[in-house]
């Protein structure tokens, strides 16, 4: 709202035409907005109600807005805050490219919420299931079992012997009194001995059995990555066109979001594919971490945002992303005979297809290049690339729901 300079002779009586044609009026003759406060009322008034902040075309902008000479006209520039919100409603050059990333943030807003709470995690999904169909093992397996009326006492054993599992919910001592029954309705004596070697037979039975819930951090890191740069960018697009300073910032804060995506979208397949072998697992996780804050770090330059840097920003970006080959490979090695490998490696590659055509076409900036000023309000490079990026998003998050359901079921 500071961008107001001395320009309230150049007001036009636009008509509401004029936003969605390309006048030759320059950014300075769109902002008005000190004419509003010296006019409070009557004519001046009447008159400010009919401006319409007018578009303009690319020659028309200052140099921080000049990003892609391809799309020549429907720019914003310079406008008051207010209008620039407003102009969430309304049709520009950047309209498409707010809205796609919108609508992808409330995407992966409503599968967060989703996935939380409809899919089921470790325990609803498994204990009970093995442990009915186990059980029948435990009357072969504890030839030791002695006569004994104390089921109190076999429980709190039992406790004790596992310490960590959270009984809560899983009924196992209940599947223990309704399963085992005969074997403890006779006899009167409680040899404390022979306790202590059952309960550590029982112990190791229902251990392997008793699955701790896999842990679900790395696939929320995910979707919280996905939507923080979501709506990043959302409103770096919206907010961008006020000032060179918002611009700045709001650039850096995209970037950011970029990065956080990239490295956020290794968590799942890393933790999920070599959880149970921890050095890989922080090897990789630390890997993608440093990257990605170096990345950030790198982004703050002044000189990343150049236009003629737009190919080193793409191959970063793309450089972060391609190191993930390197994890899904490997487990691709390791677990060649599960098909949750395959199948998570198939959406993997379908992401790294999304992603790497949305690099190329935001490079390239094709098709805008063949045809300057006829992808201006739809079709152009940066609407295709988001609509790639989500689409590329939303393939990572259902090979995240393939490694949720292969822990859960297996375990490590
Ligand atoms: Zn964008």
């Amino acid at each position: 709202m500071d961008l107001d300079g001395d320009h309230s002779e150049n007001i036009s009586e636009a008509t509401e035409q004029d936003q969605l044609v390309p006048s030759t009026i320059t950014s300075e003759m769109a902002t008005t907005e000190k004419h509003q406060g010296s006019s409070r009322g009557g004519k001046g008034k009447r008159l400010w109600k009919k401006v319409k902040y007018q578009l303009v075309e690319y020659h028309s902008l200052p140099a921080y807005l000049r990003d892609n000479e391809y799309i020549l006209g429907y720019y914003r520039a310079e406008w008051p805050m207010k209008q620039i919100l407003l102009s969430i409603f309304t049709i520009h050059n950047e309209t498409l490219n707010v809205w796609t990333h919108l609508i992808g943030f409330f995407l992966f807003l409503a599968l967060t919420i989703y996935t939380a709470t409809k899919v089921p995690n470790g325990h609803s999904l498994q204990l009970s299931d093995v442990l009915k169909a186990d059980l029948h093992k435990l009357h072969a397996c504890l030839p030791s079992l002695p006569n004994m009326h104390d089921l109190h006492r076999l429980r709190d054993e039992l406790k004790t012997t596992l310490p960590s599992m959270d009984f809560s919910g899983w009924h196992v001592m209940e599947l223990l009194y309704n399963c085992l029954p005969e074997r403890f309705s006779h006899g009167n004596q409680t040899d404390v001995c022979r306790l202590r070697s059952m309960t550590g037979d029982v112990a190791n039975i229902i251990a392997p059995l008793m699955v701790r819930p896999i842990t679900r951090w790395p696939f929320f890191a995910f979707m919280g990555g996905a939507m923080f740069c979501l709506l990043a960018s959302s409103i770096c697009h919206l907010l961008s066109c006020h000032s060179e300073r918002i611009s700045y910032i709001m650039l850096r804060v995209d970037y950011a979001g970029i990065a956080a995506l990239i490295a956020t979208s290794f968590y799942p397949p890393v933790y999920y594919s070599f959880m149970c072998m921890p050095f890989f697992c922080n090897l990789y996780l630390g890997f993608i971490t440093l990257f990605g804050i170096a990345t950030v770090m790198f982004s703050l330059l002044p000189v990343f945002q150049k236009p003629e840097w737009r190919t080193v920003r793409a191959s970063l970006f793309s450089f972060m992303g391609l190191s993930g080959a390197l994890p899904i490979l490997h487990k691709l090695i390791l677990f060649s005979h599960q098909p949750e490998a395959l199948h998570t490696t198939g959406y993997e590659a379908l992401m790294g297809l999304c992603y790497g055509l949305g690099a190329v076409v935001y490079a390239t900036r094709v098709p805008e290049r063949w045809m300057p000023g006829k992808f201006d309000i739809a079709g152009h490079s940066h609407q295709l690339f988001h609509v790639l990026v989500v689409a590329g998003a939303y393939a990572h998050y259902r090979a995240g729901l393939v490694y949720l359901k292969w822990r859960d079921l297996h375990g490590c």
